[in-house]
C-alpha cells in the first residue's frame, strides 16, 4: 500500500501543476490506483488530446510517452520513468524497412504502435492489437510488411489470406515467455476457466485461447462473460484492472513470469517526483514526428 503523506502530496501536485496521470493496465495497481485514467497505450495517448491540462504524466514505458507528445505537441509530456523502454519497440532497423521496400517496391510497411517515433516515421500505417486486423484488411496493398511483432503479425495474417505478408522476427519477451505447457497446466487447475490471451503471445498459446484480444477487449469480455474464471495470458498488471471491475470473479495469470520489469520501473516515488519536477519531458524531434504522425493519422482513417 503507498503511504498516505506521498499521496497527499501527489494529489496536491497534481493540482498545483495541472497535471493529469495516465497508467497502462500493466504497472503496478498502486499506481493504476493513484492514475486518473488507466488504459492501453494508444487509448491514453489519445485520451489526452481530450484533456485541458498543461502536464501529462505518463506511468508507462518510452513509446508510449513518445505517442502521447505525437498526439499532444502542445503539452508537456513526463516520463515517470524514463529508463522504463520496451525492447520489442527497437526490434527492426530502419536498413530491413529500406531494404524490404527496395525488394517488395509495393509493400506497406505497418507498424504496431508498441514502436519508437523513428520507426513509426519509416512505416505506412500504424495499427494497435485492438484495429489491426481491420486496418490491415483496409490497406489496398497486396503486400503487407508487418513490424516488429511477429507473433500480433501472424495472428491477423491468419484471417487474412487475399494479403501476402512479410514477417519480421520481434517480440514481446513476456508474452513469449507464456508457454503452452504452461497454459495447459493452468487449465489442469482450473478446468473451468476461460482462457484469454493477448495476441503478442505465439500461435501455439493462442489456439487454446477461448478469446483472443488486446488487454481492454480482454478487460472487456471477462466484466461482460458469464463465466466466472479465468486464465489470463498477458502481463499481471492487468488483474488489478480485472479483480477492480470483477470482484466476484476469479482470475489466475498462465505463470509466475508473466511480468514486464521495465512496466514495473513505475513507482508511486516517482510519479511524486515526476510531479514535482516536471522532467524528464518527452522530446520527438520535428522532422520525425511529422512524419510519425502520417502512419498514426492513416490508422485512424482505415479504422474506422
Ligand atoms: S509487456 Fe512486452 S510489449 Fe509491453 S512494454 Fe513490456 S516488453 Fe514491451
Amino acid at each position: 500500500m503507498a503511504d498516505q503523506k506521498l499521496l497527499e502530496k501527489i494529489n496536491k501536485l497534481r493540482e498545483e501543476k495541472n497535471a493529469v496521470i495516465l497508467a497502462h493496465y500493466y504497472v503496478d495497481g498502486e499506481v493504476q490506483a493513484l492514475a486518473d485514467y488507466v488504459g492501453d497505450s494508444y487509448f491514453l495517448a489519445k485520451l489526452a488530446t481530450t484533456i485541458d491540462k498543461e502536464n501529462v504524466i505518463l506511468c508507462g514505458v518510452n513509446f508510449m510517452g513518445e505517442s502521447a507528445k505525437l498526439l499532444n505537441p502542445g503539452k508537456n509530456v513526463i516520463l515517470a520513468d524514463e529508463l522504463a523502454d520496451c525492447p520489442m519497440a527497437h526490434m527492426v532497423e530502419i536498413e530491413k524497412i529500406e531494404q524490404v521496400r527496395r525488394e517488395y517496391p509495393d509493400v506497406a510497411v505497418v507498424c504496431y504502435v508498441n514502436s519508437t517515433a523513428e520507426i513509426k516515421a519509416h512505416s505506412d500505417v500504424c495499427v494497435t492489437s485492438s484495429n489491426a486486423l481491420r486496418v490491415v484488411k483496409n490497406i489496398i496493398n497486396k503486400q503487407i510488411f508487418f513490424i516488429p511483432d511477429n507473433n500480433l503479425g501472424r495472428y491477423i495474417s491468419k484471417m487474412l489470406p487475399e494479403k501476402e505478408f512479410i514477417f519480421h522476427d520481434g517480440f514481446c519477451h513476456v508474452h513469449k515467455s507464456i508457454t503452452k505447457e504452461a497454459v495447459e497446466k493452468a487449465k489442469e487447475i482450473h478446468p473451468q476457466a476461460q482462457v484469454l490471451a493477448h495476441p503478442e503471445c505465439t500461435g501455439d498459446v493462442l489456439e487454446l485461447a477461448d478469446f483472443v484480444g488486446s488487454t481492454s477487449e480482454i478487460i472487456d469480455y471477462a466484466t461482460e462473460s458469464e463465466a466466472e474464471t479465468f486464465i489470463i495470458g498477458t502481463e499481471m498488471g492487468i488483474l488489478y484492472e480485472l479483480e477492480q471491475r470483477n470482484p466476484n470473479k476469479k482470475f489466475y495469470s498462465v505463470g509466475h513470469r508473466q511480468f514486464c520489469p521495465n512496466m514495473k520501473r513505475i513507482t508511486v516515488e516517482k510519479v511524486a517526483e515526476a510531479l514535482e519536477t516536471l522532467e524528464p519531458k518527452v522530446i520527438v524531434l520535428d522532422e520525425i514526428a511529422k512524419n510519425a504522425a502520417k502512419p498514426l493519422q492513416k490508422m485512424m482513417e482505415l479504422a474506422k
